[in-house]
């Protein structure tokens, strides 16, 4: 008989574009200090923690039933949160929500990118994009930022004119520099995406604002356009200031014609009932769960100074202005010898951004002062 034990290759058909292709993400490892996904430090208090389990509890007493597909509840929550925290009030009906804003993005895409379209994004950014783009078979083109990681309106509107996306996307505050855009370049966006005809429709602008909440005083958020830009859309989170990664949660505000084209292409009950209550009952403690943000803002912006004030290799750290929970700094002739060094120190970090820089999630003080012990040794600050 045959032994199908055999070690053979197994050949399988793949898409093409696939093959080879590593699937994304960070190192998960099991060290002290965990500065490398952009996560909130502070884990929800016990009360908290009651509030949800009880919450699942009820949930858990109807799950031979389907959730509810529509979920207007926790829309309607997520409406009104992002009322105060923003000043903008939306309906219920403008809001959409997935497990994570990746299944937003996606969704997105899925409903207004494709085969024969083209998304645009600006680099360095998020890296998902391209894979958002590549797994709805859509054409993908990437502007630039300046050296100080700003976005040139001109710049970008001229990608646009040439490219005539049915998708831009707009990151602010970027990852992984942390810079936030000025209200004029998302208007300038906006305007030039109207311009574009794609069968006879205008561009849509996404405004990824994962890490809204970071954001400096003063600094506007996109959910003050939207009345006025028909084609915008504003991507939040709750994984980033609201602490809650684990429950994979993202949400968007747009039109409500935008969002009716989005529930086309949802799976049906995408959104487990266990996620919604979760959710939910997260939002009815949103204070308390963004209660360190504030925290978390005035260490970021230490930790920017404090890089700013170290010497390596005879010069000052770059170090780039962060309007979210992490700082990107450098240049590191070997970037990755020092990514290991603080590992080795039990301090995880990102190696990512453009070649030479580095970046780091903003932690607890603790954390924030390893990071800081580990990195005078290994870098010889
Ligand atoms: N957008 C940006 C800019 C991000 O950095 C991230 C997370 N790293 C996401 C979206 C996705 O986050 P989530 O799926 O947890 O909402």
């Amino acid at each position: 008989p045959r032994n199908t034990d055999t070690p053979r290759a197994l050949r399988l058909p793949v898409r093409p574009e696939l093959a080879g292709i590593e699937p994304y993400g960070a190192p998960q490892l099991d060290v002290p200090v965990l500065l490398n996904v952009n996560e909130n430090p502070y884990g929800p208090s016990q009360a908290v923690v009651a509030s949800i389990a009880s919450a699942v509890a009820d949930a858990a007493a109807g799950l031979n039933r389907y959730p509810d597909r529509d979920f207007l509840g926790l829309r309607g929550d997520l409406a009104d949160y992002l009322a105060r925290e923003s000043g903008v009030r939306v309906e219920a009906e403008q809001v959409w929500a997935a497990n994570g804003s990746n299944e937003v993005m996606l969704h997105l895409l899925q409903a207004f990118a494709g085969p024969g379209r083209t998304v645009v994004s600006f680099a360095p950014t998020y890296s998902m994009y391209p894979e958002y783009a590549r797994d709805t078979h859509s054409e993908y083109v990437v502007g630039r930022r300046e050296a100080d990681f700003t976005l040139d309106p001109g710049h970008a509107t001229a990608v646009v004119a040439e490219h005539q996306p049915s998708v831009t996307i707009l990151t602010s505050p970027n990852n992984p520099t942390g810079t936030a855009l000025s209200v004029d370049t998302i208007v300038a966006v906006c305007e030039a995406a109207l311009e574009v005809d794609v069968d006879g429709a205008p561009g849509i602008v996404v405004v990824d604002e994962a890490y809204g909440e970071f954001r400096r005083e003063g600094v506007p958020s996109a959910l003050e356009l939207l009345e006025r830009f028909p084609n915008l859309v504003v991507s939040r989170t709750m994984s980033k200031a609201f602490a809650l990664a684990g429950a994979r949660l993202g949400y968007l505000a747009a039109r409500r014609e935008i969002v009716d084209a989005l529930r086309v292409v949802r799976l049906p009950y995408h959104l487990s009932a266990v996620t919604q209550a979760t959710a939910r009952a997260a939002l009815s403690h949103a204070d308390e769960l963004l209660g360190q943000v504030a925290a978390l803002r005035a260490e970021r912006d230490r930790t920017v100074e404090w890089l700013r004030a170290q010497t390596h290799d005879g010069r000052p750290l770059d170090v780039a202005d962060s309007d979210s929970n992490f700082v990107l700094f450098g240049r590191f002739a070997d970037r990755h010898a020092i990514w290991q060094g603080l590992l080795d120190r039990g301090v995880l970090i990102r190696e990512t951004g453009p070649e030479g820089w580095l970046r780091v999630s903003i932690g607890t003080r603790e954390e924030m002062v390893a990071f800081k012990d580990a990195l005078v040794e290994v870098a010889g600050l």
